[in-house]
């Protein structure tokens, strides 16, 4: 007997609010400063441009199901088995392949109060159910995780660094969590910004992935990489989550120009530092000229900066967004992620930083937009 006139998605998944991506479009046709969307101001490595280019000759080819070349070059440039790589469009992918493997109802999945919007939509796709762990002056509370584990925790999924906090826990921190974590329990580690940070007790997940039999390092090509637009990712994995990966994911998953443009990119090491060493230059010197004007910056190891604003009114971030918006500045309003008095910003070009610097300064100042 049929109990309803129309088709009904799975339990959890009217529950989702849909992700909204950074803005990148203006009104009067103006070409915006984009910095909502955490994406490179160096662009690609012109040799992943080059390696695009080459394959558009043949389109009509499937790519090799199993991106046998992309997992070698990753594979050389970190010293990796790649049979422990799985390749996906984008880290998106393999997120939401990891969450459909390993959850389903009754199941619980861990991440913190600021993670990354993602993880509830994925947990949620699934009909498990999201746990939110606190967390403490923006950063990752291991403690708080821990005390949320049930013997229906399935899954903690920890970006580090955090988006859209910028901030990020280090691996002793990391490893102390994992060895705390019942063995059962899928630690999945989102470095989605990993080649950003300079810290000395900052490790991004490969030690323990190599060490561990139940923790995933995802990856990106979508920051660091300038390949956004390509949707190209990779997880290093434990050989039985990697086979588990393989059963699940679609045979041709990953684009022809995705993984020659891939492989490419991450040969190309000076092209990597030089957006690192930018990012070293112009993240400090941001936050710190921000901070000058008199607003709170969370400090950041990413290439983006959390900034905050007074409570609401003139002087509040939907104002500031408005105000910014005026200057053709696009930067990415947090509401969705609890945090509805700040703005998220990534760190552009030195022009872009500067214009960003003049315009908060203008906001607050009370000159018009
Ligand atoms: C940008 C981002 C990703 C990467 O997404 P892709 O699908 O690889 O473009 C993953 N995790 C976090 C935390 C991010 O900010």
């Amino acid at each position: 007997m049929m109990s309803s006139t129309s088709p009904a998605p799975r339990p959890g998944i009217l529950e989702i609010d849909p992700y909204v991506p950074g803005e990148s479009r203006l009104p009067a046709g103006l070409k915006p400063i984009k910095l909502s969307s955490n994406e490179t101001p160096l662009g690609p490595s012109p040799k992943a441009i080059a390696a695009f280019r080459e394959v558009a000759g043949e389109l009509e080819r499937y790519p090799d199901g199993s991106a046998t070349s992309l997992r070698a070059a990753i594979a050389a440039r970190y010293g990796l088995n790649p049979e422990r790589i799985v390749c996906g469009a984008g880290s998106d992918e393999l997120l939401t392949m990891l969450a459909h493997a390993y959850l389903g109802p009754g199941d619980e999945a861990i991440f913190t109060e600021h993670g990354f919007l993602l993880y509830r939509i994925i947990v949620l796709s699934n009909g498990a159910t999201p746990v939110v762990a606190p967390e403490t002056n923006y950063r990752t509370d291991t403690g708080a995780i821990l005390a949320r584990v049930t013997e229906r925790t399935k899954v903690v999924f920890l970006a580090n660094p955090n988006n859209p906090t910028g901030t990020y826990v280090s691996f002793d921190e990391v490893r102390s969590l994992r060895a705390q974590l019942p063995a059962s329990v899928l630690l999945v580690l989102d470095a989605a910004y990993a080649e950003y940070v300079r810290r000395n007790d900052y490790e991004a997940g490969i030690e323990l992935v190599a060490t561990t039999q139940n923790t995933v390092m995802t990856r990106t090509f979508s920051k660091i990489h300038g390949l956004a637009g390509l949707r190209l990712g990779w997880a290093y994995c434990p050989q039985a989550v990697a086979d588990v990966l393989n059963r699940i994911r679609g045979p041709f998953n990953v684009s022809v120009p995705a993984m020659a443009a891939g492989a490419a990119a991450i040969a190309d090491k000076a092209h990597e530092e030089a957006a690192a060493a930018h990012n070293e230059r112009w993240l400090p010197w941001l936050s710190a000229e921000i901070e000058k004007l008199g607003l709170k910056v969370t400090p950041s190891v990413a290439n983006f900066i959390l900034v905050h604003f007074a409570k609401d009114g003139a002087l509040g971030a939907d104002a500031a967004d408005k105000y910014l918006k005026a200057r053709a500045i696009i930067v990415r309003k947090v509401g969705a992620y609890g945090l509805p008095n700040c703005l998220r910003m990534t760190i552009g070009r030195e022009a872009d930083n500067r214009a960003v610097v003049t315009a908060l300064a203008d906001f607050l100042g009370g000159r018009p937009a």
